[in-house]
């Protein structure tokens, strides 16, 4: 374990910034000038570095790309009018991110090593944080096995790298989803709570066929039965039935998102009704019928909120109300933006300054 920690920084001579245009930002991109590295070898972490954002080798034979000891996390840090940066809810990603790392029998991730990683690449690269209404700067932490072994073993070895990427206003266009009621994405007793890269890998031929279909992405239902909410893509889902807000309740099958967590936690404190609970398909269809289907939404970090226009289940396209901006969803939108830009008070202590 490190107790104090130097982290070796290695400043680029040749600053990309220049040819950054903000009004242009393609999500996923553009990456700033610089990456946190740090390697685990022996039993620990060492030789924590602050380097170029460049390319990485490793050996043909690295477990990662064989065995899929890979995992990651999603997270971004916001500007406000003073240009002071703040990271939402980093501790959160730093638990998930560790218990992912359990799930894959891969080594955990000390809370100073990643906080301090983050806030001095952070504080190196701030002019590459966005401040236009709307933007951020998206952070891609991750870790991957690098032992250069083919043997189905946990590796030894592993590489803590941590990038980020400008990204500009989301723009949430209504999705149309549908029920998808063959494949699935992740089992009770698998590893669909953890952010590891197989399942994302796994999920892309079902989303590609509903993505021919002319749908954005797929509402994933239970492995069992196919009859349950789980996820909306890559997005935790919530509807609003009645005015109560209802979510399918976190299992080992359901990924534990931070905006879930977060939308419900205002949710909460606007006195609303907040039901984890299993939400079958048929239970919304009958809601969406009878007209107290009020919202239906996913939520995750890229998009912060992202509204469902239309629904296709067992053959046909039900369409959803339009948000409205005092639809809950718009008002936990604007909230979070709030929050995120120091606009308004962060009650919950959400924002931690780099
Ligand atoms: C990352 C992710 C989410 C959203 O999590 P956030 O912490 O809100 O970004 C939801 N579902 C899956 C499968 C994810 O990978």
């Amino acid at each position: 374990m490190l107790d104090t920690l130097t982290i070796r920084t290695q400043q680029t001579t040749a600053s990309r910034l220049t040819h950054l245009d903000p009004e242009r930002l393609e999500f996923g991109k553009t990456f700033s000038d610089h990456m946190f590295v740090v390697d685990y070898r022996d039993g620990e972490w060492q030789d924590a570095q602050i380097l170029p954002y460049g390319d990485i080798s490793v050996s043909p034979a690295n477990s990662a790309l064989h065995y899929g000891q890979a995992i990651f996390e999603g997270m971004k840090a916001y500007k406000n009018s003073n240009g002071e940066i703040s990271l939402f809810r980093p501790y959160d990603n730093l638990r998930r991110l560790n218990a992912s790392a359990e799930r894959m029998c891969m080594p955990l991730v000390p809370e100073e090593l990643f906080m301090q990683g983050l806030s001095q690449l952070i504080r190196l690269d701030s002019a590459w944080v966005p401040d236009s209404p709307g933007s951020a700067l998206y952070i891609r932490p991750y870790m991957f096995a690098t032992d250069g072994f083919i043997g189905v073993r946990p590796s030894d070895t592993y590489k803590l790298v941590i990038f980020t990427c400008p990204v500009g206003l989301y723009y949430n266009k209504p999705l149309r989803v549908r029920f998808e009621e063959r494949y699935v994405r992740s089992a009770e007793g698998g590893a669909g709570y953890a952010k590891n890269a197989g399942n994302y890998g796994a999920a892309m031929y079902p989303t590609k066929l509903a993505q021919s279909e002319g749908y954005n992405q797929l509402i994933w239902t239970d492995a069992s039965e196919h009859r349950y909410v789980e996820e909306s893509g890559t997005m935790n889902a919530i509807f609003v039935i009645d005015g109560k807000v209802i979510t399918p309740a976190l299992s080992t099958s359901i990924l534990d998102g931070v905006t879930r967590r977060s939308v419900l936690q205002l949710a909460r404190d606007w006195g609303m009704t907040v039901e984890e609970r299993k939400v079958s398909a048929v239970e919304l269809m009958q809601a969406l019928a009878d007209g107290r289907l009020e919202e239906a939404f996913g939520v995750g970090t890229a998009a912060t909120i992202a509204p469902i226009a239309v629904i296709g289940y067992q053959g046909h396209d039900h369409e959803l109300p339009a948000p409205k901006p005092d639809s809950f969803s718009s008002r936990a939108s604007a909230a979070l933006h709030a929050i995120r830009t120091r606009q308004t008070p962060d009650t919950h202590g959400w924002m931690v300054a780099v």
